[in-house]
Formats: structure tokens, sequence, C-alpha cells
């Protein structure tokens, strides 16, 4: 490829999109195998979500993960604007508009967290756990604040641990998922002995947190801020729990956008719309290659192993004696069967429709309350009737929450994938719009 051709001003025969745990381990192995590797993050620093600087000090796995990396350059603070024809991305970074040419494209794009609406969410001190989690470890002051944390998944038990370790006064841990549901998915851990462990340790590091089991969120209450969470269990029964601060969120969502803007196919896997992959994380589109939680949401490791093949594959394509490493196949079918069960026990509840009032915002971008919106056929007639999902977060929160209550078909992602400076916007020729995702 010539860098000169056409306005490309970067080129790498391996882009991988997203240095989290994921993408890290497919540069590790391609760029061992020899290939040029260009990653790129939207973050300041590579880690993902998971790995994510502590008060600017990279994690101890991502620091070991780039010192053993050879022919890979990493943009960080460089966010992918949209696809563009002829195997080119638009990035968006601290050097401004670029485009960049690859030869194979890794998506590693990974999850972001599943927010609801209900009453009393838009108050000051309520937030998505994991973002309060990623706030805190970024130096934002918790000690001493009492928090509550609710909702439903593991990442609860994650995002409570890292607040309590940093000095927060965790007030409860309330999860939706029922006693039998629970005792179930603990019977489950059996057959996997990393995650118990896991969960053993988040459980001592959450010692005298009040566990409030079958409980859900029906709203926050307070004069201009967060001061009580009222919460229902069995029968219709409510309690009020007092708080500075509420946590929460019920899973994660696959970061789908860039694949979709590629044409990539989509469907559902534990739980929500995923990209499509096969044994060798190829996706639908030649060339590309998806790996990590934007394939469906099964946690660090299982992102790894898919890192690793999706690196052997590509090695494999120019050097016959790489194969797909079968340790890695075995042990993200391992992975995934423990996916499986997460979304079994901690699905998405099925009765949201019943905690939103009238005047509930359900697009808190463009103040969009439920009242507008429950009326309208589909998405795009309540978008474009309303606004709703025309704001700062393209409708990330409130057209997944649409499209999962009213079974409505979800719309094609536009370019640019998030908000971006008028010279990108420039940069952007028309551009074909994708298929509908499945609900
Ligand atoms: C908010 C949150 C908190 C979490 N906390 C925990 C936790 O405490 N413990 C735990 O075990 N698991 C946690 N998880 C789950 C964890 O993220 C995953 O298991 C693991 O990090 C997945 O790795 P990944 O490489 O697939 O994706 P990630 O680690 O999420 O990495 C994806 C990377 O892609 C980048 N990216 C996405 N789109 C673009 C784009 N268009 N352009 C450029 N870069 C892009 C992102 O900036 C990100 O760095 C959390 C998830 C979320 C969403």
């Amino acid at each position: 490829m010539n860098e000169s051709d056409s306005g490309v001003e970067l080129q790498a025969h391996v882009v991988i999109v997203g240095a989290g745990p994921a993408g890290l381990a497919a540069a590790q192995v391609a760029s061992a195998a020899g290939l040029d590797v260009l990653m790129l993050d939207a973050a300041p620093q590579a880690g993902g979500q998971v790995w994510r600087a502590r008060q600017g000090v990279a994690a101890e796995p991502v620091a070991r993960a780039l010192a053993r990396l050879a022919n890979a350059r990493l943009l960080a603070g460089t966010r992918v604007a949209t696809a563009l024809p002829d195997r080119t991305l638009l990035i968006d970074g601290p050097a401004g508009a670029r485009r960049v040419r690859w030869n194979k494209l890794v998506l590693a794009t990974g999850a972001r967290e599943r927010l609801l609406p209900f009453p009393g969410w838009t108050l000051p001190g309520v937030f998505g756990a994991g973002g309060l989690q990623a706030l805190v470890k970024g130096g934002w002051p918790i000690a001493r604040r009492s928090v509550l944390v609710a909702g439903s998944g593991p990442l609860l038990l994650a995002a409570a641990a890292t607040l309590r370790r940093e000095g927060a006064d965790v007030v409860g841990l309330a999860e939706e998922a029922g006693p039998a549901a629970l005792a179930r998915f603990a019977r489950s851990l059996a057959a996997h002995p990393r995650q118990a462990l896991q969960a053993w340790r988040l459980g001592a590091a959450l010692l005298g947190v009040p566990a409030i089991v079958g409980w859900r969120v029906i709203a926050a209450e307070g004069d201009g801020r967060v001061e009580r969470v009222v919460l229902q269990g069995e029968g219709g029964r409510t309690r009020t729990i007092a708080c500075d601060a509420l946590a929460a969120g019920w899973g994660l969502l696959p970061q789908t956008e860039l694949a979709q803007s590629l044409g990539c196919a989509i469907a559902q896997r534990f739980g929500a719309p995923a990209i499509v992959v096969d044994g060798a994380q190829r996706t639908s589109v030649d060339g590309v290659y998806a790996i990590g939680e934007c394939t469906g949401v099964a946690g660090a490791a299982a992102a790894h192993w898919q890192g690793e093949l999706a690196g052997h594959a590509i090695a494999g394509a120019v050097d016959a004696r790489v194969h797909l490493p079968k340790r890695s196949a075995r042990r993200l079918t391992r992975e995934h069967a423990f996916a499986a069960a997460v979304a079994r026990a901690f699905p998405m509840p099925s009765d949201w429709a019943e905690r939103l009032r009238d005047d509930t915002l359900v697009c808190r971008c463009e103040d969009v309350p439920w009242s507008a919106l429950r009326g309208q056929p589909d998405l795009r007639a309540a978008k474009l009737a309303t606004r709703c999902g025309m704001g700062h977060c393209q409708g990330r929160l409130c057209h997944d929450t649409l499209a999962t209550l009213m079974h409505w078909p979800r719309l094609p992602v536009r370019a640019p994938l998030a908000p971006a400076p008028l010279a990108t916007l420039l940069a952007i020729p028309e551009h074909p719009s994708d298929e509908e995702l499945p609900t």
C-alpha cells in the first residue's frame, strides 16, 4: 500500500480497534509473528475497562502486555469516527482527523454498561455502576460517601468492591435476581473454579455490606440530588434506603456500532446483540475479525483467548505453519459456558415498562419522557417525532431501552459513531446505511 495514495495517512497490515484484554492479546500474537500492527483506542491509555489506569498509573497486566509488543504502534486517545470504503477507517485523535488503511481489521471495541431509566434516574448522584467505578479509579473522591449499589449482574460486585476499597460506605448491594436464581447460579460456579474464586474474593471484600437479594430499584428521590432510593421486593413490598449516591446497572451491552458500519452480521448472544464470529474470530466481512466483549459479554479471560485466536488466524494467513491454538479454543469454550450461565441468572428485567411513569425521562440527552414515546410505532418514528436519541450519546442508552422494551427493530448506525469535531465530520463522505439489528 502506498501511504500517499488517495489521502491515506496511516497504514498497517493489522489494525486493531480497542486496546483492552482482547486487543492486547491479538496485538501480541500478530506482532510476535512479525506483522506490522497498529492499535487504536479512544481512551487515553491502553487497558480497556477492566485494566483501566488508576489515577493515571497503568494496571500491571497492561504494562506487561505493552512491554511484550514487538512490531506494534499504539495510538491512544484516538477514536474511530467511521469506516470508509477501500479498507479505510477515519480516525479522530490528538493529530486531528486522519485515514488509516488496513489489510486485516480486528474489532476489539468491548462493551458498555446497560443503565435503564426509572423515576429519579436523572438526579445528580445517580450513576451507572461501571461509570462510577471508572470515575473513582480516575481519582474522583468517594471516601465517606454512602453509596447504594443496585441492579443486576456480577459487575455490581466488582463495582461495589472498588468503591469500598476507595473509602465509600457501601450501604447495600441490591440484586434483582431472586434467591432461587442466585442459588442456581452459585451451583453453576462449581464447574468454574476461577470464577468461583473471583466471586469468593469479591464476597470477602464486601463482608459486612448488606446483600439485598430479590429487590429492584423503582425510584431515586431527593431534593435536587439523590437522598434515598426506593426498592421493591416480593409481593410489591417496598423499602427505602438513604444514601448520597446510587450506582446502578443491569449488565453490559456489546459495542457493535463500528461492526455495523462495516456491514458485519449481528445476532443475539448472551442476552444482547453482538458481532457474529466463527471459530477463528472472523466476522461475516472479508478481512474483518472481532474479539472480546463486542462479540458477546463473557469477561476478560474470554476476551484474551479470543485475541489469541484472532492473532493466530491472521498470522496463519501469511504463514501456513501457524495454526489456531487448541488450548485457547478449549478455554474459550469454558468461558462461554460461564457467560451463558450469567446471562440466564441475570436477564434483562422483563417488566421494565411498569417502572416508568409518564414523566420519567427515557432520553435524558433530549429530555423526552415516556409519555411521548410509548404510543410511537417504532424507533424511527419515535426519533423523528421527539428527537429521542439525537443528543450527545446518540441513542446508546435510550434506543437500547426502547428496542428492548417495545420489541422495536434497532436503527442503522450513522457516521460519526461518536460526537466528533467539524473537521472530522467534513472528512466523512455520504455513507451507505447498515442493516437493521435484531431486537
Ligand atoms: C464500565 C465497565 C466496567 C467494568 N468493570 C469490570 C471490573 O471491574 N471487573 C471485571 O472483571 N470486568 C469489568 N468489566 C467487564 C470488562 O470490561 C471486560 O470483561 C473486559 O475488559 C473486556 O475486554 P475487551 O478487550 O473485550 O473490551 P474492553 O476492555 O472494554 O476494551 C475495549 C476498548 O475499545 C475501545 N474502543 C471502543 N470503541 C472504540 C472506537 N470506536 N475507537 C477507538 N477505541 C474504541 C475502548 O476505549 C476500550 O478501551 C467492565 C465493563 C464495563 C463496560
